[in-house]
C-alpha cells in the first residue's frame, strides 16, 4: 500500500476523536473522497448551480475499533424533513409484521405493556402492535413522516432521541418494556447520549432490539457503497457490546438477517436484567474474532480492496465503451450515489439510471448528474448491460426486468466483484 494513497487530509487530521471512547482518530478505514449528500437529487433547473460536497473519510478507532465517519453534516440537516416513507416498501412491511409477531410472543407483550420505537418513521412497524392492542409510542424527528404515523393511529413524539427525550418520555408515559430501533443506531452521531437514553427509558425487565448493517459483511463483501453521510457508524457486535456495556446494558441475543446486505438484530437488557445470554452471542463473538475484528490491520487493509474494486468497475465500463456497448444503471438509491461518485462515473459511461420511485424520475443523480428515468425506458432503449446499483435487491430486480434479457441486455452487479449474470 502506498503512503500517498492513505495520506490523511490535514484539516480532518487536526481534531477528530472517537464518538464512543474519545481516543484520537488516526487510522483510516477507507477514504472515498468528496461526495454529495445521497438524497440530494437535482431538478433540471438546478443543473447550473454548484452542489455541496463533503468528505467520505471513514476512520477506525485504534482503541475500541468503532468504524466511523465524522459528523460532517448534522442530523438536523438530513433527518428533519425526510423523504423516505417506510410503508412504501412491501418487503419491509412484511419484515416489520413478522418481527412484531415474534416480539409479542417471545416477550409476552399485551395491553399492560408499552413499546417505544425510536425513529418510528411513518408508523409502519408500530401499527402492528396497535393491532394487537399493545400501547405504543413513536419517536421520530421528521415531522412530515411523523404526521403520517399519527394519521394511522400511532402516537408519535417529533424529536431526536437521547438522554433528554428519554427523561421526558419516562415522566409523561412511563418506562418501555420494549424499545425498538431499526436502522437508527448507525445514524446517530451522539452515540453515548443515545444509548444512555435507552438505559433511562428501559423498564427493569425490559428488552431493547436494534437492527443495523453488520460491519463484518461490509468488509467481507467489500460493500463500500453502503458508506454515506447518513451512516455515522459502521457497527460490529464487538463495538456495540462495548458501547452498551459502558451504559449499564448487556446484549443477550443476536440474529443475523439478510436485510441491507447482511444485518444484525441485537437484543439488549439492563446489565442485571433477567434475560439469559444465548449461545448465538458467543458464536458470533468468536466469528468476529476469527475474522480479525480485534486487529487494526484487518481494518486498515480494507481501503486497498475498495480501490481495487473501483479499478475493476471502471475497467468493465471502459471496455464496454471501447467495444461500442451501452450501459445503464438500475437503482437511484444511496448506494448508487456513493458508487458512481467514488468511481468518477459520468453519463459517458452510464447513460442513465432507472428507478421505480416516481419522486426521483426526471431528476439527476447528485454529483454525477446522470439522469433518472422510469424502468420502462430500459425496454425502449435495449442497452447491452444493466448495471444493478441496488445489488441488495438484485433477485427482485432481475425477476422484474426478465423481459429485457430477451432484447439482449446482460445483468451486471458491481459488489463484491463485477459479475455479469448469464
Ligand atoms: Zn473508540
Amino acid at each position: 500500500m502506498s503512503a500517498a494513497a492513505e495520506r490523511v487530509p490535514e484539516a480532518a487530521a487536526a481534531a477528530p476523536r472517537c464518538r464512543f471512547c474519545s481516543a484520537p482518530l488516526s487510522e483510516v478505514f477507507v477514504d472515498l473522497g468528496m461526495s454529495p449528500l445521497c438524497e440530494s437529487f437535482l431538478p433540471a433547473d438546478a443543473l447550473n448551480r454548484m452542489e455541496p460536497f463533503y468528505p467520505l473519510l471513514v476512520w477506525v478507532c485504534g482503541r475500541c475499533f468503532l468504524v466511523q465517519l465524522q459528523e460532517y453534516v448534522s442530523p438536523a440537516e438530513i433527518f428533519t424533513e425526510y423523504a423516505y416513507f417506510s410503508s412504501y416498501s412491501t418487503s419491509w412491511l412484511k419484515h416489520a409484521r413478522d418481527y412484531t409477531d415474534m416480539a409479542a410472543s417471545r416477550f409476552g407483550l399485551g395491553a399492560g405493556s408499552r413499546v417505544v420505537e425510536i425513529a418510528s418513521n411513518d408508523g409502519y412497524l408500530l401499527q402492528y402492535f396497535v393491532e394487537k392492542g399493545v400501547p405504543v409510542l413513536g419517536i421520530e424527528p421528521a415531522a412530515n413522516v411523523a404526521k403520517a404515523a399519527v394519521e394511522r393511529g400511532v402516537p408519535t413524539v417529533v424529536r431526536f432521541f437521547g438522554r433528554e427525550t428519554a427523561g421526558d418520555v419516562v415522566r409523561e408515559h412511563g418506562p418501555a418494556d420494549l424499545i425498538v430501533g431499526n436502522n437508527v443506531l448507525a445514524h446517530v452521531p451522539a452515540l453515548n447520549d443515545f444509548v444512555e437514553g435507552m438505559q433511562i427509558l428501559l423498564a427493569p425487565g425490559g428488552v431493547i432490539t436494534m437492527e443495523f448493517p453488520h460491519l463484518l459483511r461490509l468488509m467481507q463483501e467489500t460493500q463500500f457503497d453502503t458508506i454515506y453521510h447518513e451512516h455515522y457508524s459502521y457497527l460490529s457486535l464487538l463495538a456495540v457490546e462495548q458501547v452498551f456495556g459502558a451504559h449499564g446494558l448487556r446484549l443477550f441475543d443476536v440474529e443475523e438477517l439478510r436485510s441491507h446486505g447482511g444485518s444484525l438484530r441485537i437484543y439488549g437488557c439492563h446489565a442485571g436484567g433477567p434475560h439469559e445470554t444465548t449461545e448465538r452471542i458467543g458464536d458470533l463473538r468468536e466469528r468476529e474474532d476469527a475474522a480479525g475484528l480485534k486487529e487494526l490491520e484487518t481494518y486498515t487493509s480494507f481501503g486497498e480492496r475498495v480501490r481495487a474494486l473501483k479499478r475493476e468497475v471502471l475497467a468493465f465500463l471502459l471496455d464496454a465503451r471501447e467495444a461500442g456497448k451501452t450501459v445503464v444503471g438500475y437503482g437511484a438509491a444511496a448506494k448508487g450515489v456513493t458508487l458512481v461518485n467514488y468511481c468518477g462515473i459520468r453519463q459517458d459511461l452510464v447513460e442513465y439510471v432507472a428507478d421505480l420511485s416516481e419522486h426521483k424520475q426526471g431528476l439527476y443523480m447528485p454529483g454525477s448528474r446522470i439522469p433518472v428515468y422510469s424502468p420502462d425506458r430500459i425496454a425502449e432503449t435495449a442497452p447491452d448491460y444493466l448495471l444493478i446499483l441496488a445489488w441488495n435487491l438484485k433477485d427482485e430486480i432481475m425477476a422484474q426486468m426478465a423481459h429485457v434479457r430477451e432484447l439482449g441486455t446482460g445483468f451486471v452487479t458491481p459488489v463484491p466483484h463485477i459479475q455479469v449474470h448469464e
